[in-house]
């Protein structure tokens, strides 16, 4: 087994007592790197200040600005951004906790979903599904899901809001598996719900753990170790509560799947928490179970071989362009995650899609809610580094000796269709070179008609917020207005190379496109039609996503 072989590697080379080898194995050693996933208001927010308030990086939650309520800290986010209140763009948080070197990467949700939301998974290690328990899986948690078992990266579930009125734990536990097709295992169990809160029984100590609220849930909250036949718990609990418990942690042993850590790290199965973000209660559980099951930065491919990511030789690859972060110069930002080795501040690296070498100087790092210049970064770690318009998403940087690029992200399939044209025909060249460039940075996909110009082009986004995006910059940075006219797609799936469009059997209203790299799309406009082109076609592959 390849990972192993990798860890009894790394013992090997810290054995060997070299002083420096070993403080970075154990800076990568302690490095999670996670992404929230979850349906917007199910509390991921709330769960992620949380984070930082039992990590130290804030000494009271409420000040780390919501995005609904916020003009955001940072004067220099996009006009749209500001205008909105909202992010359109994901972004990194980086604390510490027990040790651990904790970076959470966040997943937009509302309007500003978008491409981005999935590329972000691309770059963690693994994932926390924030569900409400008051209604279970979500429309846009089993989008993420799914992009998540592309990966088979472990997904830890945190059942939120149990401090309100919620389903039957076994009931929200079986929507996931039957919705997303991933088995659960409860790690911990709550003890009542709505008011009657009280506490978790934690499974593998056989304990209770009781929370007692402090200042609102600004502050940590108070905990009491109780064994279940304490008197004190009975005598708390009414009769009917404490019988359903005894009832629950029996059933548990009987019908639940076994917890199986290697499950877990296959994607397979995934351990479940319940508490509340908003009143801390189960956070710190949550917290330790995940991190003593989770594991440090994971092995990244090339294809051909598997990248170490405690190999002293440096590598990382870009995974979100952000356009724009400072008006005043236009500047663009291009988010790395590092996949193994150290970063310094200025160093040289090669930029392999490039073909030659260049020097890393202004990067940054997103510490609790500022953004900061960063020196020192180890592999698991994601740093944004200073954009002059020469990365694409997917690039790897690298300083070992041999050249080499990491497997590409994966182009995910747009929802919304518009088509666009230049107002002012006039200013052909700067609209296709806005368009085209736009395109690059990964915040829109364009596709023209089969041997078609670029006088007319079709706009496919993940997120309708992304559309106002190209309207906003076309306008600001390249000085042109379009026309858009939304077209009724909603389904699209690439085909195979070299498969004959023109021969497929399909409904009227199905359209065939290419995009930039010339492959072969076909668009639809609802489930039936794609359904006709897979029935009446056989032989013929649709896929989701494109590899390239
Ligand atoms: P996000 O959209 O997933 O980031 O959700 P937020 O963290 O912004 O939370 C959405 C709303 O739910 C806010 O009003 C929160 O105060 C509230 N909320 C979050 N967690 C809890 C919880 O555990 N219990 C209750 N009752 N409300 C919560």
């Amino acid at each position: 087994n390849l990972i192993d072989k990798l860890i009894i590697n790394r013992y090997y080379l810290s054995l060997q007592g070299d002083i420096k080898m070993s403080e970075f194995i154990k800076e990568v050693e302690k490095r999670r790197t996670f992404a929230i996933i979850s349906h917007p208001d199910a509390g991921k927010t709330t769960l992620t200040e949380k984070f930082l308030l039992y990590g130290g990086a804030i000494q009271q939650a409420g000040t780390v600005k919501g995005k609904k309520n916020s003009k955001h800290a940072t004067s220099d986010w996009m006009e749209i951004e500001k205008q909105r209140g909202i992010s359109v763009t994901s972004s990194v948080l980086q604390f510490n906790y027990n040790g651990f070197c904790i970076n959470i990467l966040d997943t937009p949700g509302h309007q500003d979903f978008s491409e981005d939301t999935y590329r972000t998974l691309m770059a963690a290690d693994c994932a926390v599904m924030v569900i409400d328990a008051s209604k279970g899986v979500e429309e846009q948690t089993r989008k993420l899901f799914k992009v998540c078992t592309m990966r088979n990266i472990p997904i830890f579930t945190f059942i939120n809001k149990m401090d309100r009125e919620a389903r039957d734990p076994y009931q929200l536990m079986e929507e996931i598996e039957q919705e997303l097709g991933i088995d659960t295992c409860a790690v911990n169990w709550p003890i009542g719900s709505g008011k009657e809160f009280k506490g978790v029984y934690e499974r593998n100590d056989k304990e209770i753990i009781r929370f007692i609220p402090v200042d609102g849930g600004r502050k940590e909250v108070d905990t009491k170790i109780m064994k279940f036949d304490d008197p004190e718990l009975v005598n708390e609990l009414d009769d009917e509560l404490y019988n359903k418990l005894q009832d629950d942690i029996e059933l548990l042993d009987i019908a639940g799947n076994n917890f199986d850590l290697e499950k877990v790290r296959e994607g397979k199965l995934s351990p479940v928490c319940f508490g509340s973000a908003l009143t801390n209660f189960g956070i710190e559980p949550f917290l330790k179970h995940f991190l003593t099951m989770t594991t440090t930065p994971l092995p990244r491919s090339t294809g051909e071989k598997i990248i170490d990511p405690f190999s002293e030789d440096f590598s990382a690859f870009v995974f979100k362009i952000q356009a724009n972060m400072n008006k005043a110069h236009r500047d663009r930002m291009a988010f790395f995650r590092i996949c193994s080795g150290k970063f310094t501040k200025g160093m040289e690296v090669y930029h392999y899609q490039g073909g030659r070498k260049i020097k890393l100087n202004q990067s940054k790092q997103l510490m609790a809610d500022e953004r900061q210049e960063v020196d020192e970064a180890y592999a698991g770690d994601i740093i944004g580094i200073f954009d002059p318009g020469i990365f694409s998403i997917g690039d790897t940087i690298t300083t070992g000796k041999t050249k080499f690029a990491f497997e590409g992200i994966p182009t995910f399939a747009p929802e919304h269709f518009s088509l666009i044209r230049n107002k002012d025909t006039m200013k052909r060249k700067q609209f296709v070179k806005g368009v085209e460039q736009i395109a690059k940075e990964g915040a829109i996909q364009i596709f023209t008609e089969l041997g078609g110009g670029m006088e007319e082009i079709i706009v496919g986004v993940v997120g309708v917020l992304q559309f106002e995006v190209l309207e906003h910059r076309l306008k600001n940075e390249y000085n042109v207005e379009i026309i858009k006219q939304p077209l009724p797609y909603q389904y699209i799936r690439w085909v195979k190379e070299g498969c004959d469009l023109s021969s497929l059997n399909l409904s009227s209203d199905t359209k065939k496109v290419q995009d930039l790299k010339g492959q072969h799309l076909l668009l639809f406009t609802n489930e039936w039609g794609v359904r006709w082109a897979s029935e009446k076609n056989s032989g013929l592959e649709l896929l989701e996503f494109s590899k390239n």
